[in-house]
């Protein structure tokens, strides 16, 4: 897989607004927010989409949604609520192939949560 922006961000080759590391997962902010809070939530280990996750990195991407709760429990806002997606391949609009958690919190969100587009012409 070739490398992306935010293997980049990773390995601190390009900045970011970080707010939490472990050893498996980061996590930063949006740098073009949809809400008050949007953070992504990334594995350090690269994997290209959600059709990419293999029986071998369940835990890794278990680990991404326990990494949203716990910002949500630090940050305050666990209890109002927030909403996680992952975005794959051109109709659910990825733009990065490292996978990703968007984390969107901060007011109440609408539903669904698309604009009609026409599809890409790749
Ligand atoms: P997606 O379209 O689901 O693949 O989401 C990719 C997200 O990455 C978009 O919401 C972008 O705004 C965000 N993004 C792209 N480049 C950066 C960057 N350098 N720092 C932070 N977020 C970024």
């Amino acid at each position: 897989m070739s490398e992306t922006i935010f293997t980049k961000i990773i390995n601190r080759e390009i900045p970011a607004d970080i707010v939490y590391e472990d050893d498996r997962a980061l996590a930063f902010k949006d740098i073009n927010p949809q809400a008050p809070v949007h953070l992504l939530i990334i594995p350090k280990q690269p994997i290209a989409t959600a059709n990419a996750i293999t029986q071998d990195d369940r835990e890794v991407v278990g680990h991404l949604y326990w990494v949203a709760g716990e910002i949500a429990r630090r940050d305050g806002f666990a209890d109002d609520g927030y909403r996680l997606v992952m975005n794959c391949n051109d109709d659910g609009g990825q733009t990065v192939y490292h996978i990703h958690v968007h984390l969107l919190a901060g007011k109440p969100l609408g539903w669904p949560p698309y604009q009609e587009r026409k599809k890409s012409a790749l």
